[in-house]
């Protein structure tokens, strides 16, 4: 029940449709993935054809379902969205893939997750715009090629890493979305405040940017949870002493941090003397998943310069150690 989750929370939903950017020039911050599709949106468009399968991968709440509907409204073309858990059987999907019009994107989220005789229905799906069926059993069986419409295939993954490689190869197009720095996620406060109608000024966007973890979805969320206390509490405006005191009300770090982070750094203070600590010996010291810490944890300790990633393993830095008013011994 974490404020600070990347995870969409049902009460996240209503409010994503309408804070959601529509187009490339909406969507703040992450330049280069911005600059690539650019590009590679318009040189599609220039010869009519579908754009190259693309896929992204990043932390969730990012901005991925977004880019792939920014994709989609750029092209000019309808977005299909699924998932991998959804699609179950090699007939879901092909029942999606014959559905698709000319440069259409299909869109699946977790596409990690695509059970093995699922994902290969895609291979020539990507490759040929072909679907391979087999009719018949045992040695009568034959299989025929069905010719589909040309699509895009967009993926999103927490890691490109969790992709087999035969399914990672046939992207064209692969996007690292990275965490936001606060300035990015300013811009992005005050572009949501303005949807919402509500009075912010710059301090008050700042506090709230500073503990939303590189993240978007949770600097609406915030947002949201802050106009709220305006309203009922203050005159309505939000200002860095009203964010302040609603955040602190909410129980949000100063830098959105929470007990998990909290309990990894403690850990390998504690435990390691402040490391270096190998990620799997943190698992299992923190009970935590090892992915878990390397997709969802240690990003946001990165960026804050928290943790340094070194050959040895994990270690705690001098600025963290400050933040926490605990003695650096090595110092
Ligand atoms: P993901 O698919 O990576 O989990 P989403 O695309 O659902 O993330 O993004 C979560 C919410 O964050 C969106 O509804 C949108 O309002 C906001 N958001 C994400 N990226 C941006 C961005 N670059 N600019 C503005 N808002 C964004």
């Amino acid at each position: 029940n974490r404020i600070v989750t990347r995870d969409l929370r049902e009460e996240d939903e209503d409010v994503e449709l309408t804070l959601r950017p529509r187009s490339l020039d909406e969507y703040i911050g992450q330049y280069k993935v911005k600059q690539k599709l650019d590009i590679f949106i318009k040189a599609a468009k220039g010869r009519n054809e579908p754009l190259d399968h693309v896929l992204l991968y990043g932390p969730p709440g990012l901005g991925k379902t977004t880019l792939a509907n920014i994709i989609s409204n750029e092209m000019g073309v309808n977005i299909r969205i699924t998932s991998g858990p959804a699609i179950e059987r090699p007939g879901d999907l092909a029942a999606i893939l014959t559905n698709l019009s000319e440069n259409d994107v299909l869109f699946i989220d977790e596409i990690h997750r695509l059970n093995r005789s699922v994902e290969e229905v895609l291979y020539p799906a990507m490759e040929d715009y072909a679907l391979d069926i087999i009719i018949g059993k045992g040695p009568s069986a034959r299989s025929i090629r069905l010719d589909l419409s040309k699509f895009t295939l967009i993926g999103a993954t927490t890691r490109a890493g969790l992709l087999t490689s035969p399914l990672r190869d046939r992207f064209g197009v692969m996007c690292r979305l990275e965490l936001y720095d606060v300035e990015s996620l300013k811009k992005i406060v005050i572009r949501s405040a303005s949807i919402l109608g509500v009075k912010i000024d710059q301090e008050g966007s700042e506090e709230i940017a500073k503990r939303s973890r590189g993240t978007p979805r949770i600097a609406n969320r915030l947002l949201k949870r802050v106009r709220d206390y305006a309203e009922v509490v203050e005159d309505g405006d939000i200002t860095k002493e009203v964010a302040d005191k609603a955040l602190k009300l909410l129980e949000v770090d100063p830098l959105g941090l929470d007990n998990i982070d909290k309990k990894l750094i403690l850990t390998i203070i504690n435990n390691f003397e402040g490391g270096p600590v190998g990620l799997d010996t943190l698992a299992a010291s923190t009970g935590e998943e090892r992915t878990t810490i390397e997709d969802v944890y240690e990003p946001y300790l990165l960026q804050l310069g928290f943790l340094n990633r070194t050959p040895r393993g994990r270690v705690v830095t001098k600025r963290c150690y400050d933040y926490f008013g605990i003695e650096c011994k090595g110092d």
